[in-house]
């Protein structure tokens, strides 16, 4: 019988050029992530799923690991086409380990053995056409660490887009410049995970935390709509002083970035620390409007953190958009993108119209639905 990693080996594409150079030694170096492993022949990198044989890189593709429509904010977006459906889909492998992640199933499983999640073999004109026939606006690549399938992402991102689609990553940011060079083009939204301010907790995931702020700035840069999120862990990231640096650091690129802060619950190896109360996501809150942050929610405890599930005017305070949890209740931005009552311009990507759902409990189609070949 054929294990996973057999599975995934049949399943591949050579590397883009980009995100490929011939060093020393007879190895390649992969640029798809801030890890810039140099491969050699018959060896993996750190993600396990790109590896050199016969002289190429080869990357995953012609397969999702998972899939599943979504709010948009649950990826979480909150500036971008509120109450959308955001066709969420990811592959396999993460290039960190994170104790704690909430998609271990997927990001985890060449690493855990009980982390079982077999490939559904998918193209790229079937998935966009089953997100259509779902009524999606966004597609979404997440579940996994993104940027390590970038080109897969790519190629279904082309055919979004000619749909009139918008796209987008949910990543942990662990970029470089040649990769952000190559999705570029494709993407309209990213949602960074940035998880400490500490290089050495970073260290402790299997990353460094260099990469990441430089993705943050860099996709600033290029314009595209970025939102951060950091899964408050108590005794692990919600020290008051590196959440200061950290709301400063986003506050240093733009003060229009939402940043959310959002409650860990006890999950899969992470099961010592206490599960995060609306207090400490209140208080982390007051330290990022007082970074200068004017975007500031809190997650995951629906109708416990008062007022920072709801989207205010940075300029006059008036209530533009509320929710409760994932389900929007109203929505008052104009159709020019602005505040109704002092006319600012808020910052996202709104629609001339609304086009979401206002609902308690907004209808999400079944993945049993899905179909991808
Ligand atoms: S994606 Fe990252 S971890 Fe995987 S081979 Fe490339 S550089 Fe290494």
């Amino acid at each position: 019988m054929p294990t996973l990693a057999d599975l995934l080996e049949a399943r591949t594409a050579p590397a883009a050029p980009t995100l490929v150079e011939r060093i020393e030694r007879n190895r390649i170096r992969c640029y798809a992530c801030g890890h810039e492993c140099p491969v050699p022949e018959g060896a993996s990198g750190v993600c396990k799923v790109r590896f050199v044989h016969d002289g190429v890189l080869h990357v995953p593709w012609g397969y999702v690991g998972g899939l599943q429509c979504d709010p948009i904010e649950k990826k979480p977006f909150f500036h971008a086409h509120p109450g959308a459906l955001a066709y969420s889909f990811g592959m396999l492998g993460c290039d960190l380990h994170c104790s704690y992640c909430q998609n271990w199933v997927t990001s985890q499983a060449l690493r855990d053995p009980q982390a079982v999640s077999p490939p559904i073999e998918a193209t790229p004109d079937a998935l966009v056409a089953d997100a259509r026939r779902l009524g999606a606006r966004v597609v979404v690549s997440t579940y996994n660490e993104p940027l390590i399938t970038s080109e897969w992402a790519v190629a279904i991102f082309k055919q979004a887009r000619d749909a009139g689609l918008m796209t987008g990553f949910v990543s942990n940011g662990n970029g470089t410049e040649r990769v952000l060079q190559f999705v570029r083009p494709h993407i309209d939204l990213y949602k960074v995970d940035l998880k400490s301010f500490d290089d050495r907790h970073y260290r402790q995931l299997g990353g460094r935390i260099e990469p990441i702020l430089f993705t943050i700035r860099r996709l600033h840069e290029m314009n595209v709509w970025v939102e951060i999120v950091t899964l408050l862990i108590p005794g692990f990231n919600d020290d008051r002083d590196e959440l200061r640096r950290l709301t400063e650091f986003i506050a240093s690129v733009s003060p229009d970035i939402p940043w959310h802060v959002t409650a860990f619950h006890k999950d899969y190896r992470m099961s010592d620390p206490e599960n995060t109360t609306p207090e400490m996501l209140m208080s982390a809150a007051e330290i990022a409007r007082d970074a200068g942050l004017r975007y500031v929610y809190a997650g995951n405890i629906p109708g416990r953190v008062g007022e920072l599930e709801n989207t205010r005017c940075h300029n006059c305070r008036v209530t533009l958009i509320e929710r409760y949890g994932f389900s929007i209740r109203s929505y008052k931005i104009t159709a020019a993108g602005t505040c109704p009552e002092c006319r600012v311009a808020i910052p996202g990507r709104w629609g001339k119209q609304f086009d979401g759902q206002i609902a308690s409990s907004p209808f999400l189609p079944g993945t049993r639905r899905l179909r991808v070949v």
